[in-house]
């Protein structure tokens, strides 16, 4: 039975806050100099100084011999070197597996082995558990330290978070500022562009008239002149807005690419007269079917062309060359010009887009043309690329397009419409009775004269209501109204003409729109007008409706 005095310092050893006194009592009472405890580290599997107790490791190999024989249960001495001392000291180790005590000088060491040795399983089970709750409370210590770290990082995380939703919240606020902004940009485009070319149908009309009353003079070709280009300027402007808002509509039909160009030249050769340059043509008439819109193809060519002339030089040259390529058609437009500068071959397509100022604008221009012939080209299934060897080199534009249905399958080839827009004819056939009516009173008066000139007899108004008081009188044969009337619109109106028709009669309406979308005319047809014409209205369009209904 173990001695109660051994086994209470033994439980005092145990307890690390009493471990220090307990080893010095122990060591005494072994009347040794010191008592050193050794436990098992267990991943390296040597002994170490326990924790609370002389952490000085000895060394030497007296003490690793020592050490060696106390993994051995029992009793082992040894004399061992010992700092501060000369000669070696003797040393008692009682071992036990993964425990050591160590006496160094002691006297009294085999009277404690009895009482010692049964006692250190026990102990060398408790400093174990204290090693793992130490090992443990080691691995809380990091485990506490990095939840406070994540901690710390959500936190960031989460103001990273807050700034970036703020951001988030900022910029689509701004994108949707912005694109209020472009939609009111789009719409203020249609909305002006649509309102000057109100006022210049009647110039253009007048210009007609004054050219049939007096005869052409200098002046007159001037005015002319400068009143169609800003007419195209507008159109222009139309275009690009119809094109950014996604309303652009083609009227395909299957056609032969061959007149669409043809009829593109004709619009482009008064700018090549006027320079004096040399146009090749090598387009064949025929064998190119195009599924397509002539109006909107040859407004692309003709735009081509009129660029080839414009960025050219006096004599200069210019060619049309369209050549069969697997599945489409590749219509080549070269001049001999002032070139693009290979950093800008791409990016004249976009709108307002120009070369430096300082190259020729002798044709003026708003950079539209390019955007809107690419766009219409690609909504042809096409495309238009732009080539130039560099400035000084002239220029190539192409435009490739998939080619249509075989010849066998067209049923619908249409014959091309006379774009001409030359001086009228001068007199019809027969002299109708005419109602006009437009709010614009210049316009209105414009193409009473014009009609009136050429020898129909026409009365105006610029209302509904007045209109129809003036047909309470007036038996007329054809109306021509325009649809954005005040009081009541021309659709209203011109059903309520009709309506008014004593006996009913034969009467011809004619829309007068600045609209030229198919949902426009077919809302005009569907309010009972027999034909809807585009301002500014063609005289000579307008007399073949007229002579239509003559015969
Ligand atoms: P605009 O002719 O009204 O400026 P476009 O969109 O038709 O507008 O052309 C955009 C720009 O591309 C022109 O300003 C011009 O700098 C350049 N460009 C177009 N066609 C040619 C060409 N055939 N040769 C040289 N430069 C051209």
């Amino acid at each position: 039975m173990p001695n109660r005095d051994v086994i209470e310092l033994v439980a005092a050893l145990a307890d690390a806050g009493r471990r220090p006194a307990a080893l010095e009592r122990l060591a005494a009472r072994c009347s040794a100099e010191a008592l050193l405890v050794f436990g098992e580290e267990p991943e390296t599997a040597t002994l170490t100084p326990l924790c609370g107790t002389r952490s000085t490791i000895p060394t030497g190999p007296s003490w690793r011999a020592l050490l060696m024989a106390a993994r051995t249960p029992g009793v082992h001495r040894r004399d061992v070197t010992w700092p501060g001392r000369a000669a070696p000291v003797q040393a008692v180790a009682y071992g036990s597996p993964g425990l050591a005590l160590v006496f160094l000088g002691p006297e009294d060491a085999p009277e404690l082995a009895d009482d010692l040795l049964p006692l250190l399983p026990l102990l060398a089970a408790m400093f174990r558990a204290e090693q793992r709750a130490d090992a443990l409370n080691g691995q809380l210590a990091v485990a506490r330290e990095d939840a406070h770290r994540a901690e710390n990082l959500a936190h960031s995380l989460g103001q990273v978070r807050a700034v970036l939703e703020q951001q988030a919240n900022t910029l689509s606020e701004a994108r949707i500022e912005a694109e209020g902004a472009i939609r009111a940009k789009d719409e203020f485009l249609a909305m002006l562009s649509h309102e000057l070319r109100n006022p210049l149908s009647p110039i253009i009309t007048g210009l007609h008239l004054l050219r049939m009353k007096q005869g052409p003079s200098h002046e007159l070709m001037v005015v002319e002149r400068q009143a169609r280009q800003l007419m195209r300027l507008v159109d222009d402007l139309l275009d690009i807005s119809r094109i950014t808002r996604g309303k652009v509509r083609l009227n395909k039909v299957t056609h032969e690419l061959g007149t669409t160009i043809a009829r593109a030249i004709e619009m482009a050769s008064p700018m090549l007269e006027e320079k004096h340059q040399t146009l090749d043509v090598a387009v064949p008439e025929q064998g190119f079917l195009i599924d397509g819109d002539p109006d909107r193809l040859a407004q692309v060519f003709s735009n081509l062309l009129i660029n080839a002339a414009k960025y050219n030089s006096r004599n200069g040259r210019v060619s049309v060359i369209a050549e069969a390529a697997p599945d489409e058609v590749v219509v080549r437009m070269r001049d001999t010009g002032i070139g693009i500068a290979p950093d800008m071959l791409d990016r004249i397509f976009t709108p307002f887009t120009q070369q430096s100022q300082s190259l020729a604008r002798s044709g003026g221009g708003l950079g539209l043309g390019l955007a809107i012939a690419k766009n219409l080209v690609e909504l042809h299934g096409g495309t238009l690329r732009a080539a130039s060897d560099g400035l000084g080199n002239g220029s190539e534009f192409a435009v490739a397009l998939p080619l249509g249905p075989a010849p066998a399958l067209v049923e619908n080839e249409r014959k091309e419409p006379d774009v001409s827009v030359d001086a009228p004819e001068t007199t019809p056939p027969a002299r109708l009775r005419l109602l006009v009516v437009d709010d614009n009173e210049d316009a209105a008066s414009l193409l009473g004269e014009t009609l009136t000139a050429l020898g129909h007899e026409v009365r105006t108004a610029y209302d509904g209501p007045s209109a129809l008081q003036l047909a309470e009188q007036f038996e007329f044969d054809a109306a021509v109204l325009d649809i954005g009337l005040p009081v009541m619109d021309g659709y209203e109106l011109a059903q309520r003409l009709r309506a008014r028709l004593h006996p009913p009669r034969r009467v011809r309406f004619i829309a007068l729109t600045g609209y030229a979308q198919p949902a426009d005319v077919e809302r005009s047809l569907a309010a009972g007008f027999d034909h809807h014409l585009v301002k500014p209205v063609r005289v000579k369009e307008l007399q073949a409706l007229l002579h239509a209904h003559d015969g």
